[in-house]
């Protein structure tokens, strides 16, 4: 039997997300972080990987790749002067996103010892965190609880005492979106342009500098040692089937108390709302649409998404995703045709510009976008326009390409009728005009 929620105080894995204790080492010790670490590597690697695939862990970044599956890639032994490296993708960019910096203010050290355990079940021996560039404070924060990890014995050589060593760097990027994707931020960690690589291989095989690498998302790796101080069964006890565990929510948009929560995954999109969110401003009545994991997800009409399930399936099956469960929400006061095309302009600025179709697809749909905000189009220009976001979804060398489409399909598959209706008006406008 699982739980959906609403999650209870004494299941909560980021008991300091808010902040209102301190983020220092002994405070978080306080909180159960570093509980006899050693004891948890004692388990050995290769059982930290099944306990982890067993808890059905899936990545938090986006994607929702099972975590425990994606270490048992990386080599058992590796190469002399090919050693295992692992990131950690603390670059949170996407619009909506911000939990990530929630955790490295105020729980850091949930991360720094996720890492530690990270990096030895996947026999790395170092670590580097790629944090946002426009993460000052953040970085700020991190960089002291690394340094203070590093005095407590609990980074370095024979790391918490379990004889293991493990380094733990902390890199600042330039404040590019596409550093999120995980080859781009490989390149940028070795001192180059962030350009993503053409896969395969993937970083598994050949990563940082050429050495397998794992690239994990904050919150995937932050709730690494709650897992297995308290079991795979205990994770799996939240959530529907394949979408177990807790999870962090970001709440925004029109809604009357936006926040950062950690909840049951597969929690109904009203229950979520009613509970932490404060309700829809205005009422139920108001909701329009909603898009539920970052903005390059597709959004989802009100009548769809107001009992669904929020967990990567649920989500998928409307045609949407998960994504970081940054959950927009949009009442009917929203210009929902402006709303896509500002997302459209994000994304014709952060392409990076390999690939053509995104480089010139992403500018295309953007202002093509635009027009159909004015009406300024005929009804072909519609299916043009999703015509071009079919050329663009799968044919880039990374996902950007499909996060600048998706958006644009969702709009489309939904609200069509408005579309046709700007460009209906702005006819018998222009018409009304030449008559006069
Ligand atoms: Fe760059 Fe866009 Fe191609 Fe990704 S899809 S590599 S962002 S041009």
């Amino acid at each position: 039997m699982t739980s959906t929620g609403p999650l209870a105080d004494k299941d909560r894995i980021f008991t300091n997300v808010y902040g209102f204790q301190s983020p220092d080492l002994k405070a978080a010790k306080q909180r159960g972080d570093w509980d006899d670490t050693a004891k948890l590597m004692q388990l050995g690697q290769d059982p930290i990987i099944d306990i982890i695939k067993e808890s059905g862990l899936r990545g938090r970044g986006g994607a929702g790749f099972p975590t425990g599956m994606k270490w048992g890639f990386m080599p058992k032994e590796p190469k002399p002067g090919k050693p295992n490296f692992l990131v950690v993708n603390a670059d949170e960019s996407e619009p909506g996103s911000c939990k990530d910096r929630e955790i490295i203010r105020h729980d850091p050290h949930k991360l720094i010892e996720g890492s530690l355990i990270a990096g030895f079940a996947m026999r790395a021996r170092a670590g580097y965190i790629y944090i946002r560039g426009e993460f000052v404070r953040e970085t700020e924060a991190l960089r002291k609880a690394v340094a203070d990890a590093y005095s407590a014995g609990l980074l370095g050589k024979n790391v918490a005492g379990s004889g293991y060593d493990f380094d733990l760097f902390v890199h600042r990027g330039a404040g590019a979106y596409i550093c999120g994707e995980e080859t781009a931020m490989l390149e940028s960690l070795e001192g180059k342009k962030g350009f993503p690589r053409l896969k395969p291989p993937f970083p598994a095989g050949a990563g940082l500098y050429g050495c397998p690498t794992t690239v994990n998302n904050v919150e995937s790796i932050a709730v690494v040692p709650t897992i297995l101080r308290r079991g795979a069964e205990w994770f799996k006890s939240f959530g529907r089937e394949n979408n177990s565990g807790t999870k962090l929510f970001q709440l925004s948009g029109h809604i009357n108390t936006p926040c950062v929560v950690e909840e049951s995954m597969s929690i109904s999109f009203r229950e979520l709302i009613e509970l932490h969110g404060g309700g829809v401003r205005g009422g139920w009545d108001n909701l329009l649409a909603v898009i539920p994991g970052g903005s390059s997800v597709p959004l989802v009409p009100a009548h769809e998404i107001i009992d669904a399930p929020m967990d990567f399936d649920g989500l998928k099956d409307l045609g949407s995703g998960l994504g970081t469960a940054a959950v927009t929400v949009m009442d009917k006061s929203t210009d929902i045709v402006r709303a896509i095309a500002r997302i459209s302009y994000f994304y014709k600025h952060e392409s990076c510009g390999q690939c053509t179709p995104c480089r010139e697809g992403t500018g295309w749909m953007w202002r093509t976008m635009e027009r159909l905000r004015e009406g300024d189009a005929t009804v072909e220009t519609i299916d043009k326009l999703l015509d071009v976001t079919k050329q663009v979804e799968g044919h880039t060398i990374c996902a950007l390409g499909d996060a600048a489409a998706w958006p644009i399909q969702g709009l489309i598959r939904h609200f069509r009728p408005e579309l046709e209706r700007r460009i209906a008006e702005r006819a018998g406008r222009t018409m009304l005009e030449a008559a006069e």
